[in-house]
């Protein structure tokens, strides 16, 4: 496949709340395009873009997948992401290298959760945002309830540029273009006198649509106000304007299982969404170099998958031009690596190509000790492109094998899954030996163990999940402590610390006060970060605390990194027995959805689970509760909640955060 100018690739990812039809849409868009002759499906496991055997299994996308389609003159790079909360490692990395992205609303259901949070990450990211109401082949689906929500729960200005047609009786049947003004129809045959109302309906839509855009762009008002015709060319160009700096957020209607709408949706890509070119780059200085001509290359890889033989990396061009035989570096590491075949990414598949310019989303071999986020780069001496922060793991397992000669392969295994998720952490447990893995939430931990099942071909179990916890410093605490080291014992180091509270919930910092000699500091800091990340507080980490070295006493001739490492675990550990400390856990904010008649049980039991209810909504799915509560609570819900509600109640969950843990267990002062 050729390079594609710059100017004619968008590059956007779907993202959703789990189940409103992302993969759907992916394989419609592949299949509309004509790079895919068949439609695949997420129910019978036929879907291109859910290639992991996993995935298939069971019916759910966990890896961000490209794929490349040609639409009337646009190139689309186009990522399917994972909605499910415990994927969001795969969510955030992707946003770091989109321009624009689908957010897919199931027209049944409106905003949802999940949807808040992949909304709010565009805006981060400056992406334009067009929105695919979906499902609407669905009787009980509502176009116009779910635009008011996008309104209402995002706070969002929708501008509809495509609506559902209806026959008098109530069956859709059509997509209307309102730009444009014509009718995408999933049964060729539609009545006379419904047509000329929908033509009706369109020219109507049309008014208010060239009304809105006026309202915000001063050269549309301009000619609105010079009552000059306003051909379809100027509209969409106002709609281009504002999309792209995120004032509206331009709204199509259709159905992705039927297909219906997804013409016009794609023909919106194409008008509507920026190149890397022309994105907004407001508050993004060094994100997203400005595309110029002839600058060294520099590409952020986003994606790492440690096979057997080989490392494979997923990059973004964000400067230059990649060619297969470049001699590139990653970040920091000073051995160079050349660039063997070059591929563009397509679902399962590739393709291979001899450039890719700015903007291009490649695959490459490279060397194993490459990670996510590092930047490859011809000139080592360019600064790294920004990384993406990933959200820390919330749970924990361990990992047993069921044969004890099976440890070895297990964590090899392991290691290489850790390699390839930045949100999986393995560590040694101290009292059993085993490895302790940790995540974002019981479906990823599972996950974690199948896989390490299919690469070691052994059975692996797990215990049941812990939360991870932290503890917040409440309080001033001081403490005095001193070793003795060195040959002979004949050196003598003594420390005076002090604890003090910062602001926010980031983890613990050190300092030097005045009495800690200059020639001493970055040995003395050094020792204190190792002391403060080691020193695990009853098992979490210290968060909200500052840690001053305000005196360094040393008698002797040999201040080792061990001595000093000693003398500060030991008045860390002090300090902290007299500090007044607040538990942390991470919390979750749940929607719930279960049928009318369950509804008091389920909130029942969600009270005796300690959460916060928010809002309870009912409508024709049944009741709809929203609310917040402690992670802990809410391990294993999934299934007690099929279990009251005869299998039909569903849960979602989203992570917000650590909070205090309400109770008897909120503030222990620890023993260590
Ligand atoms: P994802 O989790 O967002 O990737 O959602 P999927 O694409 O896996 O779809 C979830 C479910 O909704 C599947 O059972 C799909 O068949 C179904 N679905 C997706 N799009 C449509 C649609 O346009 N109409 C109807 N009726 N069902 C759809
Ligand atoms: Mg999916």
């Amino acid at each position: 496949m050729p390079n594609s100018p710059v100017d004619s690739l968008r590059t956007l990812g779907i993202v959703a709340h789990v189940d409103a039809g992302k993969t759907t849409l992916t394989e419609r868009i592949l299949f509309e395009t004509g790079a895919r002759s068949v439609q695949g499906s997420v129910d019978d496991g036929t879907a291109a873009t859910d290639w992991l055997p996993e995935e298939q299994r069971r019916g759910i996308s966990i890896q961000s997948v490209a794929v490349l389609v040609r639409w009337e003159g646009h190139v689309l790079q186009v990522i399917d992401t994972p909605g499910h909360v415990d994927f969001g490692a795969e969510v955030a990395r992707c946003f770091r290298v989109l321009d624009a992205v689908i957010v897919v609303l199931d027209g049944v259901r409106g905003v949802e959760s999940q949807t808040i949070s992949v909304w709010k990450q565009a805006e981060h990211w400056r992406c334009a945002k067009l929105v695919f109401v979906n499902k609407l082949d669905r009787a009980v689906a509502d176009f116009s309830a779910s635009v008011a929500s996008l309104r209402h729960r995002l706070g969002a200005r929708p501008v509809t540029i495509s609506v559902p047609l209806y026959t008098t009786q109530g069956t859709l049947v059509g997509i209307g273009d309102v730009v444009r003004g014509f009718v995408s129809a999933d049964a060729a045959e539609i009545a006379a006198e419904d047509l000329a109302r929908f033509r009706q309906e369109l020219q109507m839509a049309r008014d208010l649509l060239v009304e809105d855009c006026a309202e915000l762009d001063d050269e549309l008002l301009a000619i609105v106000l010079a009552e000059r015709p306003i051909s379809d060319a100027l509209l969409l160009s106002a709609l281009r304007r504002l999309t792209i700096r995120g004032v509206v957020a331009p709204v199509a209607a259709g159905s992705a299982l039927t297909g219906v709408g997804v013409d016009i949706l794609l023909d919106a890509v194409g008008a509507l969404l920026p190149s890397l070119r022309d994105r907004c780059r407001d508050g993004l200085d060094g994100w997203f170099p400005t595309v110029a001509d002839a600058m060294p290359m520099r590409a952020l890889v986003f994606k790492v998958e440690h096979l057997d033989q080989e490392t494979h990396v997923y990059a973004r061009v964000l400067e230059g031009t990649m060619e297969p035989g470049m001699r590139l570096c990653a970040s920091k590491n000073p051995n160079t690596f050349q660039v063997g075949s070059l591929y563009l990414p397509h679902a399962g598949s590739r393709l291979e190509c001899h450039r890719a310019d700015a903007g291009a989303i490649v695959s490459l071999s490279a060397p194993a000790s490459i990670r996510t986020g590092d930047t490859l780069m011809e000139n080592a001496a360019e600064p790294d492109l920004p990384r993406c922060e990933f959200p820390s793991p919330v749970l924990s397992v361990l990992f047993e094998p069921e044969d004890s000669a099976d440890l070895i392969a297990m964590q090899a295994a392991l290691l290489r899954i850790e390699a390839d998720d930045p949100t999986i952490n393995v560590a040694t447990d101290r009292e059993t030996g085993l490895p302790k893995v940790s995540g974002l939430g019981e479906l990823h931990l599972e996950i974690v163990s199948s896989r390490v099942r299919e690469f070691t071909g052994r059975p692996v179990h797990a215990t049941r999940p812990r939360v991870a916890f932290r503890w917040r410093l409440a309080g001033a605490a001081a403490a005095h402590a001193s070793a003795r080291g060195g040959p002979g014992e004949e050196t003598r180091v003594g420390l005076h610390v002090e604890l003090t509270v910062s602001a926010g919930d980031a983890p613990a910092t050190a300092n030097c006060g005045p009495g800690v000699p200059a020639d001493c500091t970055d040995a003395v800091l050094a020792a204190a970060n190792q002391a403060l990340r080691e020193n695990q507080v009853m098992g979490g980490d210290l968060v909200s605390a500052s840690l001053c070295i305000a005196r360094l006493e040393v008698v002797g001739p040999d201040l080792s990194e061990s001595l000093l490492g000693a003398a500060l675990a030991d008045a860390l550990a002090l300090a902290l027995r007299s500090a007044p400390l607040v538990r942390l856990e991470p919390r979750v904010l749940f929607t719930v959805y279960a049928p009318q008649e369950s509804g008091s049980v389920v909130l029942a039991d969600l009270h005796a689970r300690g959460a916060v209810i928010l809002e309870v909504s009912s409508g024709q799915l049944g009741a709809r509760i929203e609310g917040e509560g402690q992670l802990s609570a809410f391990l294993g819900y999934a299934s007690r909640l099929r279990s009251i509600t005869r299998g039909l109640g569903e849960a979602q969950l989203e992570h917000a955060g650590y909070g205090p843990v309400a109770g008897p267990r909120a503030s222990i002062p620890p023993r260590i």
